[in-house]
């Protein structure tokens, strides 16, 4: 058994966070490839190292003197340090580093560093080999990431490597430089550490004790998605439920390989296991309920358009054309309804306008805007009759007027248009229908 331990800033921001890890690692012996973040937010109002680093360097940049910045950091380096009582010194690699920024060796290099260090203390404190990632995570010359040499270097570094730590968030291009995958990008390091090693889990160590039904800040004490599939994923994190970098699916999801999203704070609690398709029953007909506001509507009418063929394509090149992606396009025999958000659609609108009224001469044209899209998603709801029905009483039972509803064919959502006003409401009465009274 093999299996990749992803941890994320706040599971490491102190020694007290780096102790728990140490404890989750010793527990199961398969945990043998460690990919740490840097040291975040220790407490609400802290800054993440890797802000720091950013500031730091910025100013480094502009020739201003960073040394205060420069301390902040290594200060947070020696708590740690000095916190877990390993005898390390960094002081070679702040010297180096320092040297770097004087430099100017950009931006990813020094956001870099925060993942690079800590990866260094981990090693060191877990007694594990330290493999720098910029030698083994490959960026093209334009910066894309290169997935088959990154394979290729992996599998040939980690061959008959029993423990290694792989910091995240970073790799090198062709030339050397350091590139950073996008902001939270560790998440992507640990699953193409897992995808190379044929990891049999891919664990996702974090604050949280999973994926939430529903997003807390409306639900308070929302219950935690014991397993949810990728696709299912997809859709609730497309609607802004995050815990996961979104790219961090890609390469495991290739080889069915699971993540486990876990808490570092309570390690007991079992998670949410993300697969590829499962034949366990949800326990509640829907899985999970996230959402947006900040749409826009245009309503377009004109009769006999059923008939006219190409109708629905000039229209959708007047968005394309204004370079404007449109969510959901509902439709009727007459009438047809694109969504967009409304504050790239607000900048456009006139353009959009007479572009439709050129190219298709409509009766009339309305528009709507505040609205809210609300996906409802659920393996579970295409074995089960009249879950539309229940939202949709829900809902009128909250008194909440519905705009606009679409369901995929898949039937593995269902997404609701609401007033921006009516959204927490909405979210509340559905959470309520399906998991609080559990009917
Ligand atoms: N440290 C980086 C960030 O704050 C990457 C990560 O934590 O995954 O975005």
């Amino acid at each position: 058994m093999k299996k990749v331990a992803k941890f994320g800033g706040s599971s490491l921001a102190s020694a007290q966070q780096f102790k728990k890890v140490g404890s989750i690692i010793e527990a199961d012996p398969a945990r043998r490839f460690v990919v740490p973040s840097a040291p975040g937010k220790r407490y609400g109002s802290d800054t993440k190292v890797t802000d720091l680093l950013y500031a730091c360097y910025d100013r480094a940049a502009e020739g201003k003197d960073f040394t205060e910045l420069f301390d902040k950091i290594k200060e947070r380096y020696y708590e740690i340090i000095n916190g877990l009582g390993i005898a390390l010194s960094l002081e070679e690699e702040f010297t180096n580093i320092r040297d770097q920024f004087e430099a100017q060796a950009g931006r990813d290099y020094a956001a870099s560093r925060g993942e690079y260090l800590n990866g260094i203390v981990m090693a060191a404190f877990l007694g594990f080999d330290f493999i720098d990632a910029a030698e083994v995570i490959c960026f093209d010359e334009n910066g894309e990431f290169d997935a088959e040499k990154t394979d290729r270097m992996l599998k040939a570094r980690l061959e008959g490597v029993e423990h290694a730590v792989i910091p995240g968030f970073y790799g090198s291009k062709t030339d050397g430089s350091i590139k950073t995958f996008s902001r939270g990008g560790s998440d992507v390091t640990g699953s193409i550490v897992a995808k190379a090693i044929m990891a049999d889990e891919y664990e996702n160590w974090t604050d949280v004790s999973g994926f939430l039904v529903a997003d807390p800040r409306i639900i308070k004490d929302s219950k935690v998605i014991e397993t949810i599939t990728y696709r299912e994923l997809r859709e609730l994190s497309y609607m802004g439920a995050t815990v996961l970098h979104e790219e961090a699916i890609f390469p495991v999801r290739k080889e069915g390989i699971p993540i486990h999203i876990l808490n570092t704070n309570a390690p007991e609690e079992p998670g949410t296991l993300i697969v590829e398709s499962t034949c366990r029953v949800p326990k509640y007909t829907i899985t999970g309920i996230a959402g947006k506001k900040g749409f826009a509507s245009i309503s377009i009418d004109k009769d006999m358009m059923n008939s006219e063929i190409g109708f629905g394509r000039k229209v959708l090149q007047v968005f394309e054309e204004n370079q404007i992606a449109f969510e959901h396009m509902p439709s009727g025999i007459d009438t047809m309804t694109v969504f967009v958000h409304q504050d790239e659609f607000e900048q456009k609108e006139q353009k959009i306008i007479s572009g439709i009224h050129r190219a298709v001469h409509p009766d009339y044209m309305e528009l709507e805007s505040d609205l809210a899209l609300i996906a409802v998603v659920g393996r579970g709801m295409r074995a089960t009759r009249g879950t539309a029905g229940r939202i949709f009483s829900a809902l009128a039972h909250a008194r909440i007027n519905v705009k606009m509803i679409d369901q995929g064919s898949s039937e593995l959502n269902v997404i609701i248009g609401v007033k921006n006003d009516d959204f927490e409401e909405a979210i509340k009465a559905i959470y309520d229908i399906f998991v609080t009274t559990q009917i």
